[in-house]
């Protein structure tokens, strides 16, 4: 199965961040179409029958999401969560460089389908590039009268901010990403309230991740037959996939869902060098590790990658070949969780803070006899008793890790073998 560009398409184009190219290739339209043609609820309804889930990586409904916000409150919100952190994970950097109004106009939609007057695009603290190409976007389109007040003579109107994020990946859960966007300290909010019912100010708010609204035009061109014929039942549609790590070409690959994991090694050259593969994180330093026997016939939608024990997440695929040593694994991403817990539960703070030393003392070949064990007793701690998911993202390649790949952690441990059945 080829790549099928949905979010991507016109990605050949140049200059397609310009409005001028955008509007060209039928930008706009459907936001048009929507304010004049069609009343919020039919926008919600047909994004619901397309099956879209959210592609920030719970792979929520987004038409149910939005139907969860009050009809009767005031004012609403659309943030756009493009605060993309997740080690791996660059799709959203690409369709903001390169289609910022896509991205706009979804919002916008989203915004109209809702009831929102205004739109934040959240962006990580670092994307300064991005930030600059959204704003120009954003000041290109109010100025054609895309965006902004009575658009289309509709009597609907909106405004679209372009807004710096905290430069933590914690500010990429929703309610941490409110905090920071409010001005506070970016620490996630106890759920509920939902941000659907008391979100951003404690109003009415929906956020929908960048990939997930910048297929929100294409939808209401072409329909939810058509976008369900795309991807298997229960996951409709495209996922851009990023590839990266020992791979002959890594890049951003947008798939059908359900396409294989072979499909997908081979449209990135398959692994580098003509190594052996040994071992894929599915969805960035969040996902239990999967082990090179697990992946031939591997279809990519969530329900498939989930019968694994893993997730498929934001589908950011990192590619270690049989050089790698998965204790070394372990100490990596675990360096990054606890560098980025936010401190406000003890299980994720301590048990981060143990998990770095003690993965780091394996790593390093410097192990007691205990060690090991001692990593399960402290995963075991956090499992489930964490006040946010990235803690429990933070256990999840050091538990699985030890699972799948006990002969990496033997080589590095000073652990003597364990002794003999008899
Ligand atoms: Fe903060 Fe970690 Fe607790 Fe989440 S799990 S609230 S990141 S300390």
């Amino acid at each position: 199965m080829p790549e099928q560009h949905v979010v991507l398409r016109n990605r050949e184009i140049p200059g397609l961040a310009r409005l001028d190219v955008y509007v060209a290739h039928g930008g706009y339209a459907q936001l048009k179409r929507a304010v004049t043609e069609m009343q919020p609820a039919e926008v919600i309804d047909l994004v619901k029958a397309s099956g879209l889930r959210g592609r920030g990586g719970a792979g929520f409904p987004t038409g149910l999401k939005w139907s969860f916000v009050p009809r009767d409150l005031y004012p609403k919100y659309i943030v756009v969560n493009n605060d993309e952190s997740e080690p791996g994970t660059f799709k959203d950097h690409e369709i903001t460089l390169e289609n910022p109004h896509q991205v706009i106009e979804g919002a916008a939609i989203a915004a109209y389908a809702v009831g929102a007057e205004t739109v934040f695009i959240y962006c990580r603290g670092e994307f300064w590039q991005e930030m600059d190409v959204l704003r120009a976007a954003v000041a290109e389109a109010r100025a054609a009268g895309h965006i902004g007040p009575n658009l289309h003579g509709s009597g609907y109107g909106v405004e679209v901010q372009v807004s710096p994020g905290a430069g933590a990946y914690i500010c990429g859960e929703e309610t941490a990403l409110l905090s920071s966007l409010e001005g506070e300290l970016g620490q996630p909010r106890l759920k509920p309230p939902f941000p659907a019912v008391a979100g951003l100010y404690a109003k009415p708010t929906v956020v929908n991740n960048t990939e997930t609204l910048a297929n929100v035009p294409a939808i209401l061109e072409h329909g939810a037959d058509w976008f369900k014929s795309i991807g298997t039942e229960k996951s409709p549609g495209t996922k851009i996939c990023c590839v990266s790590g020992h791979v002959e070409r890594p890049g951003n690959y947008e798939i059908p869902l359900g396409t294989s994991w072979d499909e997908l090694l081979a449209m990135a050259g398959g692994v580098w060098k003509g190594r052996r593969l040994k071992a894929v994180l599915p969805a960035g330093a969040s996902a239990p590790v999967l082990a090179a026997e697990q992946m031939p016939g591997l279809a990519l939608d969530w329900e498939s990658v989930a019968a694994t024990g893993s997730i498929l997440g934001s589908a950011s695929f990192i590619v270690m070949d049989e050089t790698v040593n998965m204790a070394w694994v372990a100490k990596k991403t675990i360096a990054f969780f606890k560098h980025e817990s936010c401190g406000k539960c003890s299980p994720c703070r301590e048990g981060t803070w143990w998990l770095k030393h003690l993965t780091a003392r394996i790593a390093a070949g410097e192990a007691g006899p205990d060690d090991v064990a001692l990593v399960t007793q402290v995963v075991d701690q956090m499992e489930g008793k964490c006040f946010c998911p990235l803690g429990e993202f933070a256990q999840s390649v050091p538990r699985s890790t030890i699972e799948r790949f006990a002969a990496d952690y033997a080589e590095r441990s000073a652990a003597p073998a364990p002794a003999a059945a008899d």
